[in-house]
C-alpha cells in the first residue's frame, strides 16, 4: 500500500454520490431523469471495483512461498495476465496484458498469488511505467529471487477516445532486476518465451 494513503480522509458514501451527480451535470445532463436515477449509485459501486487494489498489500500476498523446489532454478513465467487499470491524468480505462517472469532462489509462490499482485497495482489510479516498476520491486523484495522481469503492453483509452484519439496503439513498459537484467542470454529467452512484444523492451 503506499505511504499517502494514510493520509486521505475518505469521504461519505453520499459524497460521493453527490460528486457523480455533479459531472453527470457537467457533462450537460439531468441527473433527475429516469435514465439516470441509478447511475451515481452504479459508478459508486464500480468504483469499489476498479479502485479494490487500495484494500490490497501485495507484499502481503506473496509472503506465503514454498521452499520444496527440488533444486528448480529455471524460469518461472506467467504470461498474458491480463488487466484493467485506470490511468492517474484522465481516470480513463488502460486495458492490457502483463507478463511476469522470476528466476526462484530456493523460494517459489503460487502463480495465481502472482495474478493478484498485477491485481493489486492495477486496481488503482495508475501509470504504465509505475505500475510495471511497483509488480518488479514487489516480486524482487519479498521472494528475493536471482531476476525479476515484467513486461506490460496496455492501450490507453485515454488516448484512443479523446485527445490524439490513436486506435490501435499500446504502450510497451518493461522493468528488469538482477540476471534479467545483467545477463543477456536470460533477457533473450524471457523475451522469446513471452513472444517479443517489442524489441524495445530492455
Ligand atoms: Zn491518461
Amino acid at each position: 500500500m503506499s505511504d499517502n494513503n494514510n493520509k486521505i480522509i475518505r469521504p461519505s458514501r453520499d459524497e460521493a454520490l453527490a460528486a457523480v451527480e455533479t459531472l453527470l451535470r457537467w457533462a450537460g445532463d439531468d441527473p433527475t431523469r429516469e435514465g439516470l436515477l441509478g447511475t451515481p449509485d452504479r459508478v459508486v459501486r464500480s468504483y469499489s471495483e476498479f479502485f479494490a487494489g487500495y484494500g490490497v498489500d501485495p507484499n502481503e500476498l506473496l509472503e506465503r512461498t514454498f521452499e520444496e523446489v527440488e533444486g528448480y532454478d529455471e524460469i518461472v513465467l506467467l504470461r498474458d495476465i491480463r488487466f484493467e487499470s485506470h490511468c492517474e491524468h484522465h481516470m480513463a480505462p488502460i486495458i492490457g496484458k502483463a507478463h511476469v517472469a522470476y528466476l526462484p532462489n530456493n523460494r517459489v509462490v503460487g502463480i495465481s498469488k502472482l495474478a493478484r499482485v498485477i491485481e493489486a497495482y492495477a486496481k488503482r489510479l495508475q501509470i504504465q511505467e509505475k505500475m510495471t516498476a511497483q509488480v518488479a520491486n514487489a516480486i524482487n523484495d519479498v521472494l528475493q529471487p536471482k531476476g525479476v522481469a515484467v513486461v506490460i503492453e496496455a492501450a490507453h483509452q485515454c488516448m484512443t477516445t479523446r485527445g490524439v484519439h490513436k486506435s490501435g496503439v499500446t504502450m510497451v513498459t518493461s522493468r528488469m532486476l538482477g540476471l534479467f537484467r545483467t545477463n543477456p542470454s536470460t533477457r533473450r529467452e524471457f523475451l522469446s518465451l513471452i513472444g517479443n512484444p517489442s524489441s524495445s523492451a530492455s
